[in-house]
């Protein structure tokens, strides 16, 4: 039993849990509701190492996306067609399970459109994505609900001002939320459901015992049925084997710039992305 705590605090926040999930982001906590649905009597903690959950789940540009037609066909190229489905199904039911979770209002989702922009340097690869605009709407028309998912929105490019950009094409069943609000919204779920989360407590280590797992944190050893790793890219401390490589990604968030204008969220050179909120 760690020194650190009382008798009263050890056996009410370290002791008797049977599920621990390490990390408090997006898929920890949402694993942790789902635990609680399918195992009611089970007790839950979550151990987030930072104050407020420090990963990508707060940290990303708040895009609710599945694909923009060069990302599809990247995809599509490097793995087939039936793994494209199943992982645009994943990501659209995922999302829609989202806003089950948490109300539209709550997430302050817009479903604002994604566009993708193409330079006039790119031309090549604009004509790609617009010859496959039909087949793409057909592919997921199944998955989506619609087939009108896909358009060539260059007609309205006049006055957004993306100097060199000749095509824009439009994802019509993208949006954009509030990450803050969704983590916050998701943490009160969270409690209310009675799960424990404790920030500031890192999982140090996992050891293996006969028939539990020994979590070491700076609290004190917790001992569980079973722990469920949620750390994002950062899995590796624990699984020094795991292919899993840290990506940097950044942010950056201006005043409002006057006269600008983004009616919905742009992804542009694959890699950026634009929101107008
Ligand atoms: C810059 C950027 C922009 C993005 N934009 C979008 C977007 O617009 N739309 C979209 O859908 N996706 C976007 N993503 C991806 C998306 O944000 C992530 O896929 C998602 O948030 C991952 O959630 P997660 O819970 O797996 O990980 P994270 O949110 O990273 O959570 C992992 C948590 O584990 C905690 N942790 C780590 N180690 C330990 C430890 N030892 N003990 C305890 N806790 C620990 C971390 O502090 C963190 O809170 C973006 C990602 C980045 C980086």
């Amino acid at each position: 039993m760690a020194t650190l705590l009382s008798y009263w605090e050890h056996q009410t926040f370290l002791h008797g849990f049977d599920v621990v999930i390490i990390g408090a982001g997006l898929v920890g906590l949402t694993a942790a509701l789902h635990t609680r649905r399918l195992r009611p009597a089970a007790r839950v903690l979550v151990l987030e190492r930072d104050v407020l959950p420090n990963g990508a789940s707060t940290k990303n540009a708040g895009f609710a996306c599945f694909g923009s037609i060069s990302e599809l066909l990247e995809q599509e190229a490097r793995g087939g067609t039936a793994a494209l489905l199943q992982v645009v199904r994943a990501r659209w039911e995922g999302l829609a399970e989202l806003r089950q979770l948490v109300p539209d209002a709550v997430l302050d989702y817009q479903p604002v459109g994604g566009f993708e922009l193409f330079r006039a340097t790119e031309t090549e690869l604009a004509e790609r994505c617009q010859a496959a605009i039909s087949y793409y709407n057909a592919l997921l028309a199944p998955v989506i609900g619609t087939s009108a998912i896909f358009r060539d929105a260059s007609s309205q490019l006049t006055g957004l001002g993306f100097a060199g950009v000749q095509v824009m094409l439009e994802n019509t069943a993208e949006g954009a939320l509030d990450t803050g609000r969704m983590m916050e919204a998701l943490l009160r779920q969270a409690w209310q459901a009675g799960v424990t989360v404790l920030h500031g407590c890192p999982a140090l280590a996992l050891e293996p015992a006969a028939s539990t797992v020994r979590v070491k944190t700076p609290l004190g050893t917790i001992e569980t049925e079973q722990v469920l790793l949620a750390t994002n890219a950062f899995s590796r401390q624990f699984f020094p084997n795991l292919d899993v490589q840290p990506g940097r990604g950044q942010v950056l968030v201006t005043e409002p710039l006057p006269g600008l204008r983004l009616p919905g969220t742009f992804h542009y050179t694959k890699a950026t992305t634009i929101s107008g909120r």
